[in-house]
């Protein structure tokens, strides 16, 4: 039987789309083979966020093309329609599928190998319709639509995925619902924009409450959200619904106003702090459990970031009091308007930018989580450490170890854990209870 092999690169979502494909492919009568040098049909899910994740790409291509020659080489993802990667890897690549054409993968397969049969499938129109192969037995992804219309002007992502396309809520709920029956025990709803969801009347406040109210004892999580589409609705249902986490991710990218223009933002430092305030304060206000975890992302280095721009943003980090930042040093993306400007920020100058912002982040996450000492918090266990420990994450999304556990296999359990040690990206404590 014809085999297929995926390599994964970058987000979420690319990790979800792989699931789709994985299934489309076993449908179609391909089995998952050992390796990439063993396939038949080879598959990157790439990534353009950054020239690191790009390289990647190119040094992958090359090795398998080398070390397998007659393997069906198939490109999705961010890079799918990117003109200068495709002159990088002349006749390397046999398929540059953008993810929305997942239904038609089988029949370009045939197209440069038709000794690779499909079995016959009934045609399916949209690749949110093929069912996914769940990696995980008891937290699964559900995307509730893809692309982005928003053109930040340093991303890739709405060159390379298009327009925004939601799901509609009925076949949303309807894949929840089979999870939760299932024994899925974290929903992770993803978009590149979550808050731009509609479906008839609904948003995605009106998503998160049916979602909510499926019967069951399951976790709710949601990425990404951006701050300029975020509406007090929302953050009165991220209070108020007790399945979503506490923990919002949204990504501010600079504290400085000038530079978020320049990003084409479209939002200010001071809206941010805002929404940060009253996200707080909903969760305040409705009682929940743990206080509301604030993560983001932010890009230092943007062209013409200067020493006080940048301060700006040091200060708002000190002002939030993040408990997870990822910062990424700026790179120009080919096809973006920022790729026009001058990348005039130097790299030890980004290097030491991302260090200034990495030892706030310490400060304000180690601070942060004080509040777990001595505290029994639920924590759903993913797996084991490389030490034998138990591992998983609370409903803030913070990292524990996990300690006294006595036989069994706890993955995909929720665990209720007495925290005994803090770090700054970390908490450890002994089990005091497990359950389903
Ligand atoms: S919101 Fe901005 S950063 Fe996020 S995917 Fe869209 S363009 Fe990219």
């Amino acid at each position: 039987m014809p085999s297929y092999y995926i390599i994964i690169i970058g987000c979420q979502m690319n990790y979800s789309d792989s699931e789709r494909l994985a299934s489309y492919l076993e449908s179609q009568g391909l089995v998952l083979a050992a390796n990439e040098f063993a396939a038949d049909v080879v598959i990157l899910t790439t990534c353009g966020i950054r020239q690191s994740a790009e390289d990647r790409v190119y040094g992958l291509v090359n090795r398998i093309k080398k070390k397998n020659p007659k393997s069906v080489m198939i490109i999705t993802g961010c890079l799918s329609e990117r003109p200068d990667v495709k002159k990088r890897l002349p006749g390397k690549v046999d398929i540059w599928l953008p993810i929305t054409a997942m239904p038609q993968l089988m029949d370009r397969i045939k197209e440069v190998r038709p000794q690779i049969m499909a079995k016959e499938e009934k045609e399916l129109k949209d690749y949110f319709g093929v069912p996914p192969k769940h990696q995980s037995s008891f937290s699964a992804y559900v995307p509730i639509g893809n692309g982005c219309n928003n053109f930040c002007s340093y991303c890739v992502v709405p060159y390379a995925r298009g327009r925004e396309k939601y799901r509609s809520a009925r076949e949303i709920i309807k894949e929840v619902k089979g999870l939760v029956q299932s024994g899925y025990k974290e929903i992770i709803l993803i978009a590149q924009n979550v808050n731009s969801f509609r479906s008839g009347a609904s948003d995605f406040a009106d998503l998160l409450e049916k979602i909510n109210d499926i019967p069951g004892d399951f976790w709710i999580r949601f990425a990404s959200s951006h701050p300029k589409d975020i509406s007090l609705k929302l953050i009165k249902a991220i209070g108020r619904l007790f399945k979503v986490c506490e923990h919002v991710h949204f990504a501010v990218q600079s504290g400085d106003d000038q530079i978020l223009k320049a990003m084409n933002r479209r939002y200010s430092a001071k809206h941010y702090q805002d929404l940060v305030k009253k996200i707080r304060e909903s969760g305040r206000k409705y009682k929940r459990e743990l206080p509301l975890a604030i993560t983001t992302d932010v890009i230092v280095g943007f062209p013409g970031e200067t020493e006080a721009q940048f301060k700006n943003t040091v200060k708002l980090f000190k002002t939030i009091k993040f408990d997870m930042a990822y910062i990424s040093q700026y790179s120009p993306r080919y096809g973006t308007v920022s790729y026009q400007m001058k990348d005039d920020v130097t790299r030890l100058e980004k290097k030491r930018r991302e260090k200034i912002l990495d030892q706030v982040l310490q400060q304000t996450a180690l601070a942060n989580n004080k509040y777990y000492k001595n505290k029994v918090v639920a924590v759903l266990v993913e797996g084991k450490n490389r030490q034998g420990e138990w591992y998983g994450k609370t409903r803030s999304y913070k990292t524990v170890q996990i300690s006294g556990a006595t036989g069994g296999d706890l993955v995909g359990c929720f665990a209720l854990v007495k925290i005994d040690k803090v770090r700054d990206f970390a908490l450890s404590g002994k089990i005091v209870a497990q359950y389903e």
